[in-house]
C-alpha cells in the first residue's frame, strides 16, 4: 500500500486534538470523555468489533440484553452529539507517523485514514492517538468452530455464563 511521506504537506489538512483508532465501547467512551474536555476528536472505525460473533450484550449498566450493533450505535450517537467530535465508520488506519520536523509537540502525529474509496480516505494531523482496536481470539483449528462461536460456545462466564446455567458448556 502506497503511505503518502510526512513530508507531503498538500495532503496533511485537517487537525485533531486526537485520533480515536476503534468505535467500540473502549474508543467510544474514550472520545466521548475527551469531547467533553473540549477536544476536537476523531474517531477512526473499520466496524470489525469482537462482539459482532454474538446476537446479546450482557453485563453494561443500562444496556444488559442489547445486541452489540445496538450498544456501539447508541454510543456513537451520543458521541456524535457533539460537535467537537467526529466518527468515520467503515475506515481504517492504515499508518500513523510522528512528524520529525513538527515545531512544537502539537500536532505532530500523521494518520493515514484508508476509506472505501479514495475520496474517503484522508490524511491528518493530531497532538495524540489513542488505540482502542480491542481483541481479536484465535479459535481452536477445529472445522465449522466459528459457525457457533458466540451462538452455543462461548468464551466468557461474565457475558454468557448466566444463560448456560444447567446446560452444557465448551
Ligand atoms: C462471543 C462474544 C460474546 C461477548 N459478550 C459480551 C457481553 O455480553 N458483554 C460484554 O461486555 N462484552 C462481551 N464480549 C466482549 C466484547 O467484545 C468486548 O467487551 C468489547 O467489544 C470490547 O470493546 P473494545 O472497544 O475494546 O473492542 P471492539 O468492540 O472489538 O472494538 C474495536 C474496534 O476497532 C476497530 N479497528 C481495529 N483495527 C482498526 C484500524 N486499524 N483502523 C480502524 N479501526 C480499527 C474494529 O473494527 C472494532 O470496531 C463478547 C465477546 C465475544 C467474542
Amino acid at each position: 500500500m502506497l503511505v503518502p511521506r510526512v513530508r507531503d504537506r498538500s495532503l496533511v489538512e485537517e487537525r485533531y486534538d486526537c485520533v480515536v483508532i476503534g468505535a467500540g465501547p473502549a474508543g467510544l467512551s474514550a472520545a466521548l470523555n475527551l469531547t467533553r474536555a473540549r477536544m476536537r476528536v476523531l474517531v477512526v472505525d473499520s466496524d470489525r468489533p469482537r462482539h459482532a460473533a454474538t446476537m446479546v450484550s450482557h453485563g453494561f449498566l443500562t444496556r444488559d440484553g442489547v445486541p452489540p450493533h445496538e450498544l456501539r450505535r447508541l454510543a456513537r450517537e451520543e458521541v456524535e452529539r457533539y460537535p467537537e467530535a467526529e466518527v468515520l465508520r467503515r475506515c481504517s488506519v492504515s499508518a500513523i507517523d510522528v512528524d520529525p520536523d513538527a515545531e512544537s509537540s502539537t500536532h505532530r502525529f500523521v494518520t493515514r485514514v484508508t476509506g472505501r474509496t479514495p475520496a474517503l480516505s484522508r490524511t491528518v494531523r493530531s497532538a495524540a492517538v489513542l488505540v482502542a482496536t480491542g481483541l481479536r481470539e484465535t479459535l481452536p483449528d477445529v472445522p465449522g468452530i466459528r459457525g457457533f462461536y458466540g451462538m452455543s460456545l462461548f468464551s466468557c462466564v461474565a457475558c454468557d455464563g448466566y444463560e448456560m446455567d444447567n446446560r452444557p458448556l465448551a
